[in-house]
């Protein structure tokens, strides 16, 4: 097995069980490992580490499989992980009823690069380093022994794979697209899930527990939701009675999804329910001019910083977005404004939040601080960062 030596010192993160190897620790390497073998990770003395999926192309060199330097990287391995991340969602009530579901949840079950979402009986695998990508057969056994899905698709295109030299890929692994149109049923309000077309696997699942308060708050509520994509919030907000609800995409396609998910409601009042195709900075501003008021905002936009280099840009986004969202909002009204950037911190978020408040002339306070449901689990020693944060506030 090839080895990868760190430079003097470089061997504290991982001492840590931080799993990444940036380049600027990477001593040298002995040996010709092909993109995504696994190597092992040795200090400068010498002292093996840790091993690791080789990305010769990425500023993250190496991505840990194991700390244990004895445990041998092979099918067995990605068995015991697959396995063992199935399990751990099982511990959980909440979870255990779920027809969507993130399975595997990258670095923090064990994984990096893979992340796999249950819709139903299909399950959907995303690969996105080197060394996940070349154990997709390893994984898809895996996967179809710990849940007996009959169906695994593949939607590995996300825009990160180009960092390590990877090609997109998409397409079935196991069985063939189910002649009715997948979907499934979040807190009892049912959703298609676009496995071939939508965004990533194809469903928002990270936002599960936060659409459910949404339903919980919305009664009685004029509710305003940005960047509303195929309707999840929405949804919510109509079946908690919200007195009416406007969304707001500008991407046709998702509104079309989300009037489509309305009429698979036929519970939900939809005529409370208007879909509008716009720009959302340039509709807050127009809302504002009219005068318009809400008593309840989500504003959940796609990530404006993938990582620190663009948090500069994206951080006056989401001033921009905020200090609207509190103009609008009636007194009394709560925001509820996410983030899942990579580039800016919990901490960040609130004072962009904060100021935004003071610059629409608001006193607000943080009723709860919302995160990513527990089949999105947070690994200790990660970057916080790479998770969403959420803020519920109140304004007076
Ligand atoms: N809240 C959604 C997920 C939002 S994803 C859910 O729970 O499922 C982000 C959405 O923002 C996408 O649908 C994208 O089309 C939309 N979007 C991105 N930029 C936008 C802009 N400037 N104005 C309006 N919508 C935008």
């Amino acid at each position: 097995m090839a080895q990868l030596v760190l430079l003097p010192g470089k061997e504290r993160q991982l001492a840590r069980h931080h799993p990444w190897i940036f380049a600027a620790a990477v001593d040298r390497l002995e040996g010709r490992p092909r993109a995504g073998d696994t190597v092992e990770v040795v200090a400068a003395n010498g002292r093996p580490l840790a091993k690791a999926g080789w990305s010769p192309e990425s500023k993250i060199r190496a991505r840990v499989w194991t700390f244990d330097t004895q445990e041998i990287v092979d099918d067995a391995f990605f068995k015991r992980r697959v396995q063992a991340a199935v399990e751990r969602r099982l511990l959980l009530p909440e979870l255990c009823e779920q027809e969507g579901l993130r399975l595997l949840h990258g670095e923090s079950d064990g994984l990096p690069g893979v992340i796999a979402d249950r819709y139903g009986d299909t399950v959907v695998l995303q690969l996105t380093a080197a060394g996940a990508d070349k154990w997709r057969p390893a994984l898809v056994r895996a996967l179809q022994r710990a849940t007996g899905c009959a169906r695994i698709y593949e939607r590995s295109d996300s825009d990160v794979r180009r960092l390590e030299g990877l090609l997109p890929v998409a397409g079935w692994l196991l069985g063939e697209a189910s002649p009715t149109p997948l979907s499934i049923v979040e807190n009892d309000v049912r959703m298609r899930v676009d496995i071939v077309a939508g965004h990533k696997t194809g469903f928002y699942l990270d936002q599960r527990d936060n659409r459910l308060l949404t339903r919980v708050l919305a009664s009685g509520r004029r509710t305003l939701n940005c960047f509303c994509y195929s309707g999840g919030f929405s949804l919510q907000a109509l079946a908690g009675g919200a007195s009416e609800v406007l969304s707001i995409d500008s991407s046709g396609p998702a509104l079309a999804t989300a009037a489509e998910n309305l009429a698979l409601n036929p519970q939900l009042d939809a005529s409370r329910a208007e879909w509008r195709e716009a720009d959302v900075f340039n509709e807050l501003r127009r809302l504002k001019g009219k005068g318009e008021r809400f008593d309840l905002i989500i504003l959940d936009p796609p990530k404006f910083a993938p990582s620190a280099a663009h948090a500069e840009r994206a951080a006056r986004a989401y001033r921009d977005i905020n200090v609207f969202g509190f103009r609008l909002l009636s007194p009394g009204g709560l925001l509820m404004s996410y983030s899942c950037s990579g580039g800016i911190s919990r901490e960040h978020f609130q004072e962009i939040v904060a100021d935004a408040a003071i610059s629409a002339g608001r006193e607000a306070r943080i009723l709860r601080r919302l995160t990513a449901p527990a089949d999105h689990p947070v690994r200790l020693n990660f970057s916080e960062g790479e998770y969403l944060k959420g803020l519920l506030c109140q304004a007076d």
